[in-house]
């Protein structure tokens, strides 16, 4: 039996009736990618490159940042990679980074625009994640995207550095859908970005325009709000009208009360923790992709996270 669930926890995944789920692992370390293959990660959905930006007094080197982006997908060993760029500022603050002081971190300098601020930090990272090989592994994927101006100035920018580099294969430039103003306009997104990745924390955080991180309010910021729940909608609405791969990298893909109305939802890839990737495997292949949809229309109308948290067949976690 035990075989068997090992098999299982390694094997491609699909729901009962053939939908293909890609179950992927988010990842903050090289020792979370020996982890996740173990667990049964078909690719790495979100790694957080903010591990090699904290705690320090100055910026990583790109030479540095190369050899740590080679070590994880060599770890992979060819899964795909989906890198994040430096989503640092708000509740991830740095000491050579001086953000001059604001009065709402969550909503200043932080993701992407620290990268607009300081451009140097931004292009050093898309050149050190260009230099991984083989080519074609490595995505990107960008943090706290709220506008497609700023996806067209990035891919400028990469395109630019990889000319540069003498790379000839062009690099897949997605988005996280994290702020409302992407899920609103996934379509316009999605238009122009490779794939689309759900950051379903802070999604739900400037949706319920509720800091995740004040303890006061923790129980209540819970991105299975109907209200967090139709902006997924929207998002994978958008993404499917252009063909683009729809994940989940954000907290909900590891909750397994959420795993059915994600996929309902029209949600094709869900980046976990490491440690939940078996069950979340398990679970996918007991569903219907008709139960499924009924589920997160049934979701899309309850009065609150708990009451769409009572739907869930396994009674949630
Ligand atoms: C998210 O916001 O859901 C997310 C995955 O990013 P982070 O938790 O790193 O902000
Ligand atoms: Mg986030």
């Amino acid at each position: 039996r035990r075989e068997a669930a090992q098999a299982a926890a390694h094997a491609d995944c699909a729901t009962a009736d053939g939908v293909r789920i890609e179950v992927f692992a988010n990842l903050g370390s090289e020792a979370d990618a020996h982890a996740a293959v173990a667990a049964g990660a078909e690719g790495c959905g979100l790694l957080r490159t903010e591990f090699l930006f904290m705690e320090r007094s100055q910026a990583p080197s790109e030479d540095e940042q190369a050899a740590s982006y080679q070590a994880i997908a060599t770890a992979l060993a060819g899964r795909p990679l989906i890198l994040r760029t430096l989503d640092i500022g708000g509740d991830k603050p740095v000491d050579y980074l001086p953000i001059p002081p604001e009065e709402n971190p969550a909503l200043g300098l932080r993701g992407l625009r620290v990268g607009f601020w300081k451009p140097e930090l931004l292009r050093a990272q898309l050149r050190a994640v260009l230099r991984v090989e083989p080519r074609g592994q490595c995505r990107i994927m960008l943090p706290m995207v709220a506008s497609l101006d700023e996806l067209r100035r990035v891919r400028a920018i990469l395109d630019e550095e990889r000319l540069a580099l003498g790379v000839a294969e062009p690099v897949q430039l997605g988005i996280m859908v994290e702020t409302p103003a992407a899920a609103i306009s996934a379509d316009l997104l999605a238009a122009e970005a490779d794939f689309l990745s759900i950051g379903t924390n802070d999604l739900a955080q400037y949706t319920l325009a509720m800091d995740r991180g004040n303890p006061l309010l923790a129980a209540q910021v819970d991105s299975l709000h109907p209200a967090v729940l139709r902006l997924i909608g929207k998002a994978a609405e958008g993404g499917a009208r252009y063909g683009r791969l729809v994940g989940v990298c954000g907290g909900l893909a590891s909750d397994l009360a959420a795993v059915p109305i994600l996929i309902g939802l029209g949600v094709t890839e869900l980046s976990a923790t490491p440690s939940a990737i078996p069950e979340v495997k398990a679970l996918v292949r007991s569903l219907t992709l008709a139960a499924c949809r009924e589920l997160a229309e049934r979701a899309l109308a309850q009065a609150s996270p708990a009451a769409v948290r009572a739907l869930a067949p396994a009674g949630g976690n």
